[in-house]
């Protein structure tokens, strides 16, 4: 099984769009139909966690196995969704998230942004 330390965006885009061609599943994979199934995905991933207390969710997620899977397996989905969106909208996903990492470090620089939660736009 692959790892994170032993592939890359690329591997998982190719896999991905190889799953999607091979059903003919490309022509639903607009991208309305993408970023909708992105935010659904992401509401699967937090109802794991809705009426839980903060420290009782880490603590399952840290000790019981099958919360752990099915969190992981929203999060999968999650992450496959992004990157059937990337696929069919032809974005780079490594360029997207360093030019963001970049744009982020000028807006919340290290020493007015460190330890705090505070918007960029209140530091
Ligand atoms: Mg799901």
């Amino acid at each position: 099984m692959a790892m994170d330390k032993d592939t890359n965006v690329q591997k998982l885009k190719d896999a991905l769009r190889k799953f999607r061609d091979d059903r003919d599943w490309a022509q639903f994979h607009d991208p309305k139909n993408l970023a909708e199934a992105i935010s659904i995905e992401a509401a699967e991933l937090q109802e794991h966690f809705l009426w839980k207390e903060r420290e009782e969710a880490i603590r399952q997620l840290r000790e019981d196995a099958h919360f752990r899977e099915e969190v992981g397996e929203e999060l999968a989905d999650v992450f496959i969704f992004c990157m059937n969106f990337a696929n069919a909208a032809d974005m780079d996903v490594s360029s997207l998230i360093l030019d963001k990492v970049e744009k982020s470090n000028k807006k919340y620089p290290v020493e007015k942004s460190r330890g705090k939660a505070t918007k960029y736009n209140k530091l």
